[in-house]
């Protein structure tokens, strides 16, 4: 189903805008190769983001930020996200590589269920990780959760990711300190395309409250952000006011209206 009315009719990357939805997820293919899955449950889980058929090989697909395996309702998430990409025709065993925003386990729990159907590629940033190992373990522990398992292949760094060379997507890494410590957002300069993980959302701004969550470093990491050419700004959760933020004017209000909580 299209809703052609709801969309800016002056930008290229929506004319291909498609939504599906089911229960838990609800599909929406941003670009010929770019899906967002977006999260529909009763409980906590972040929306994941594809890129299909970017890597050579065997395992052409990258995604970010799969998400909880189960989540607090018992709501089974990754099958549930499972069943989403197969909806678009995508299965997990095709992965090659997951970027995580930053190791909250809503956001990277199920990398390592991804890696199990996949043999995936895992990438954060260095002091994500560091703090998943140290501070972040005793964090989720303190709420219950068990340290997402996984080993990243590399690390990123602020500048450009490029990925593969079938369909290219080059990428720019913004490192985004505040919600935590080496949350990453990724940026797409050709679609203008922007990842934030949970640094900002739609009307909202990531929580500061956790261990080496700082409100300061956010406002620095939004004010660099809020600098960017976007048109449509994927977070890591959906909010009361929406999902996806689309178009440019719609971005740029957000940010005025995010840096009141700042
Ligand atoms: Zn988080």
């Amino acid at each position: 189903m299209v809703f052609a009315g709801i969309l800016p009719y002056n930008s290229d990357i929506f004319k291909a805008m498609v939504y599906r939805s089911s229960r838990y997820y609800e599909s929406m293919q941003l670009t010929e190769d770019f899906y967002c899955y977006i999260w529909q449950g009763k409980g906590n889980n972040c929306n994941t983001c594809l890129f299909a058929n970017v890597l050579r090989g065997e395992r052409p697909h990258v995604i970010v930020d799969p998400g909880h395996i189960t989540n607090e309702f018992g709501e089974a998430c990754f099958d549930y996200f499972i069943k989403a990409m197969e909806g678009n025709g995508f299965k997990i065993g095709d992965i090659g590589l997951i970027i995580n925003t930053h190791s909250h386990p809503d956001h990277c729990q199920a990398n390592e269920l991804v890696v199990k159907n996949s043999g995936a590629w895992i990438t954060l940033s260095e002091e994500e990780d560091e703090f998943r190992n140290t501070l972040g373990e005793k964090l989720y522990s303190m709420l219950g959760v068990k340290v997402p398992q996984f080993t990243p292949l590399f690390y990123l760094k602020e500048g450009s990711l490029s990925l593969g060379t079938k369909n290219k997507v080059e990428l720019e890494i913004f490192h985004t300190p505040g919600h935590s410590p080496g949350s990453i957002c990724l940026y797409w300069p050709d679609n203008k395309i922007l990842i934030t993980g949970d640094v900002v959302f739609y009307g909202s701004i990531g929580r500061t409250d956790f261990p080496s969550g700082s409100l300061s470093l956010l406002k620095k990491s939004i004010d660099k952000l809020s600098q960017l050419d976007v048109e449509c700004l994927v977070p890591g959760h959906s909010t009361e006011y929406g999902s996806i933020v689309k178009g440019k004017l719609n971005v740029e209000r957000n940010f005025q209206a995010v840096k009141l909580f700042l």
